[in-house]
């Protein structure tokens, strides 16, 4: 079947599905924040159980050692406990109060040590000093733990008691995978990291929204197939790739999502391609909904997962949605990324953005002009008197011109909209109503 078939708008559609609100992706974010997730383990898969009750995620199970191109599956972390405690048995520390406060991956230590050894295993933020810094260590076996740098001054020389009771045993890696079939098997990838322990930006804020505009999406007749994954970073996207090296020719778009719920931004970073329809897409999009307060970057080799989705074998039409970018806001990897730090407006303002981009590859479409010759006469087909008040008329009148225009059979949709200056919507109306009136046809 055509990809160009199926051109009505499912979000106008009357029986269109309730969109989830930002109130809504706010609650889901903060029911998975407490959880100590990380690239393996029990915090991955009580994530994927909460998202799951929203739709019918697949949790898929990679074993320890499972060889994934230039990498290995390594072993599951669990975690039990971790404190340090004075010689009173005060503790100073205790992981049970804030899962940031032992480094992600620690191996197990059970030692009373000196205040000057302890200090060596201590991650702190000094210019940050009331904050708790995100460490980890995956592979290379250490043990660690994370404190406000005021916290650490004020400890008295001397002796302590540190304990992790953790594991690093054979096991698996774990992600989430949802495919919403559409009319082709033309796929579009949405894909956002599981790995992080409580932090709110980054990234309960991309699982809740993915999972909800999956539970929406669902719902839809498309004409893409929407695969959505929640991976472990880096490792996890690796693994899936190797598990579906055969189908990633079928991926035409595709967006890696983190940090969505901040005030900064809205920010694209373009895929390593740099004009992937998805690009212009997202570009269109968010220069339409924010103007000059839009961040277009272009492609670079540090980042999220599309690191790995736009390596050079794979090279895929893959760009990161952000609000603010990554390592340029000071509750970036602290213990300040908590739920204060995201908002509901902002949920819900990225939802749109993306759905924004979905509306966009779902109804593209390139136009040809039937009478090419002159203008064709508008009065006539009653397309001027159908118009409502004089400002929208004219605005109406020219998104005509310009789709007549440049309905030379070489525009799409998307082409026209952005040489107009036009919001997407309103060339795609305007395109429908002209091929209704036996103007258009599809080139
Ligand atoms: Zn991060």
């Amino acid at each position: 079947m055509s990809l160009a078939r199926l051109r009505t708008l499912p979000s106008e559609a009357p029986e269109a599905p309730a969109s989830a609100t930002g109130a809504e992706i706010f609650a889901l974010a903060e029911a998975i924040f407490p959880i100590c997730r990380s690239i393996t383990g029990e915090g991955v898969r009580e994530t994927l159980r909460i998202l799951g009750r929203h739709l019918p995620l697949e949790r898929r199970e990679v074993p320890t050692t499972t060889r994934i191109f230039d990498w290995e599956v390594p072993k599951e972390w669990a975690i039990r406990e971790a404190f340090i405690e004075d010689m009173n048995g005060d503790r100073i520390l205790d992981f049970r109060s804030c899962n940031l406060a032992v480094m992600n991956y620690s191996i197990p230590v059970d030692r009373v040590v000196h205040l000057e050894e302890l200090k060596e295993h201590i991650h702190t933020l000094p210019d940050q000093p009331d904050l708790t810094p995100y460490r980890t260590s995956y592979y290379a076996p250490r043990w660690g733990f994370c404190m406000p740098h005021r916290e650490l001054a004020a400890l008295a020389p001397g002796m302590y008691h540190v304990r992790i009771d953790s594991e690093l045993k054979d096991g698996s890696l774990t992600y989430g995978e949802y495919v919403h079939r559409g009319e082709t098997d033309r796929e579009f990838l949405l894909t956002t990291h599981i790995c992080h322990p409580s932090l709110a930006n980054d990234n309960c804020s991309g699982l809740a929204l993915l999972a909800l505009l999956a539970r929406d999406l669902s719902h839809r007749r498309t004409r893409y197939t929407y695969r959505f994954l929640f991976v472990p970073g880096t490792i996890g996207a690796l693994a899936w790739l190797a598990a579906n090296e055969d189908r990633v020719g079928s991926i035409d778009h595709g967006l890696v999502i983190s940090c969505v719920g901040d005030g900064g931004g809205p920010s694209y970073k373009r895929s390593r391609r740099h004009d992937a329809f998805i690009d212009r897409a997202m570009a269109h999009v968010l220069k339409t909904a924010h103007g000059e307060k839009a961040r277009l970057l272009d492609f670079s080799p540090y980042g999220y997962d599309e690191r790995q989705f736009c390596s050079p074998g794979f090279n895929l039409p893959v760009g990161l949605f952000q609000r603010s970018t990554f390592g340029t806001f000071p509750e970036y990897h602290t213990s300040a990324d908590n739920l204060d730090f995201i908002r509901p407006e902002y949920l819900a303002d990225s939802y749109r953005l993306l759905m924004g981009a979905i509306d966009i590859v779902e109804r593209d479409w390139t136009p040809l002009n039937l009478f090419p010759k002159g203008e064709p006469q508008l009065g006539r087909r009653g397309l001027y008197d159908a118009l409502g008040g004089m400002k929208a008329a004219s605005e109406k009148a020219m998104a005509m011109l310009w789709v007549l225009n440049l309905a030379d059979g070489n525009n799409s949709l998307l082409a026209i909209a952005e040489r107009a200056g036009l919001p997407f919507n309103k060339v795609a109306i305007t395109a429908d109503l002209l091929r209704e009136h036996g103007l258009l046809a599809e080139a």
